[in-house]
């Protein structure tokens, strides 16, 4: 209901990037063994790219001529797509390079977007091939609906843009801990649970939300204004964050290296010389990347229309705005890929090892919210705030590492373009 649908461009030029490792290292061998007939059968011209490191895909959206592209598919996890929505909004051109149909074939262990559009198409549940059928099909189709972008804060000011999650405490320690049973597939995150539930942890931290049912109004602290009502004293009050964008424009000097050969259906291999970190600071320009207009800088106490949550220890934090967290949970019964929300969930110490793993069962038909555990709180909201005081703990977005410590998020409506439907 009430999703607006376009036709992707006929024929559509479609950049297929996949990558040879994810899962359990057969995501060209399910791509040739599923996909590749199907595009044929529908005369989708694609150009497959292989690609052979981490970032090699952000730092290849990032410089390609998107003029010959009708529609860029990933063919991994949600890892892969991580990387590409970031290349996008990492160029000069990002308000339209975003606008770009992005499209997702699983071929990760973590497949939370795919099983998520698979949903959103009123399918019945479907897993690893069958999954993956479901969505080829979806890309022959080509139905466009509009995706939410969440952007992300750090404290070292590195801005990042996410699509499916941020997470801390329990959530994240599966999510990284169990990357090393990957060769087992999806089934990771449960042996990872199982694995973090014996060595259940209390995380300590400041949670802080503005409720999406508050009216869409700028941050006090965002302009000159003093702040008013003292609050809580924010953590991170010494750090000097500025998170609007800075007026140094630093074009990136790499040189264009991608090869941008539209042979119909062939293979790119292109060698890059591209840097290996996870995350790297934005790329700030004149026209500037999208204001966050309801997030004050990290150093500053968050508005007077935020909720401060009272609780301390948590067990867990989860930030998320698809249905699925992985083919097998269903964490957000209503979400939309474009419902404009972030769907905030935390847990409390004190909750039992057996309650919190019922909660995880529970997800698979996605009614742990009909759980009555009174230490699961769901809030819809529209920005978010977390000041780790743990001094260990991980955070992840999308499923990738990401710098521990403050870290703030607001959701960007309907800003990337999904294939879906
Ligand atoms: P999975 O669901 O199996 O974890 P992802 O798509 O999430 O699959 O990818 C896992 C990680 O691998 C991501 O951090 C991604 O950036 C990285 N990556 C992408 N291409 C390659 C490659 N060719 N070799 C190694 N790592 C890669
Ligand atoms: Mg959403």
């Amino acid at each position: 209901e009430g999703v607006i649908y376009t036709e992707l461009r006929r024929p559509c030029r479609t950049m297929i990037l996949v990558n040879p490792q994810s899962g359990r290292g057969q995501a060209l061998q399910l791509f040739t063994g599923h996909i590749q007939a199907m595009l044929t059968e529908a005369s989708i011209p694609y150009t497959l790219v292989i690609t052979e490191h981490q970032n090699h895909a952000r730092e290849l959206v990032r410089k390609a001529d998107l003029s010959q592209w009708d529609a860029l598919v990933i063919m991994s996890g949600d890892g892969l797509l991580f990387e590409v929505i970031n290349g996008l909004m990492e160029r000069e051109d990002w308000q339209q390079a975003i606008q770009t149909p992005l499209g997702i074939l699983p071929g990760g262990s973590g497949n939370a977007l795919a099983a998520s559009v698979h949903h959103y198409s009123q399918s019945p549940p479907a897993w690893n091939e069958e999954l993956l059928l479901s969505c080829g099909f979806m890309l022959c189709k080509g139905l466009v609906s509009s995706l939410d972008l969440v952007s992300v804060h750090l404290a070292s000011r590195q801005r990042l843009f996410s699509f499916l999650s941020l997470a801390w405490g329990f959530v994240a320690d599966v999510d990284i801990e169990s990357e090393k049973y990957r060769h087992v597939g999806a089934i990771r995150f449960l042996m990872g649970t199982l694995v973090r539930l014996a060595s259940l942890r209390v995380y300590q931290g400041r949670l802080a939300y503005l409720p999406a049912k508050e009216t869409l109004k700028p941050p006090k602290g965002s302009g000159k204004d003093p702040p008013s009502t003292p609050k809580k004293p924010s953590l991170c009050s010494s750090l000097p964050c500025h998170l609007l964008p800075n007026a140094s424009p630093k074009k990136s000097s790499l040189k264009n290296c991608i090869d941008t050969n539209l042979n119909q259906n062939s293979i790119t291999k292109s060698s890059n010389v591209i840097t290996n970190t996870i995350l790297e600071p934005h790329r700030n320009n004149k026209t500037a990347s999208p204001v966050d207009s309801l997030l004050p800088s990290l150093d500053q106490p968050v508005p007077d229309n935020w909720t401060v949550v009272n609780e301390e220890d948590f067990v867990l934090v989860l930030a998320i705005y698809q249905s699925h967290l992985a083919e097998d949970l269903w964490t957000v019964p209503g979400a939309m890929a474009d419902d404009g929300l972030i769907h905030l969930f935390y847990v409390t110490a004190g909750i039992s090892r057996p309650a919190l793993l019922r909660l995880f069962l529970a997800m698979e038909k996605g009614s742990h919210l009909a759980c009555g555990c009174p230490y699961l709180v769901y809030e819809k909201v529209r920005a978010l705030r977390l000041e780790p005081i743990s001094q260990q703990g991980m955070i992840t977005v999308d499923g990738e590492v990401v710098e521990y410590g403050p870290i703030q998020a607001q959701v960007h409506p309907g800003m990337a373009k999904l294939i879906c439907g």
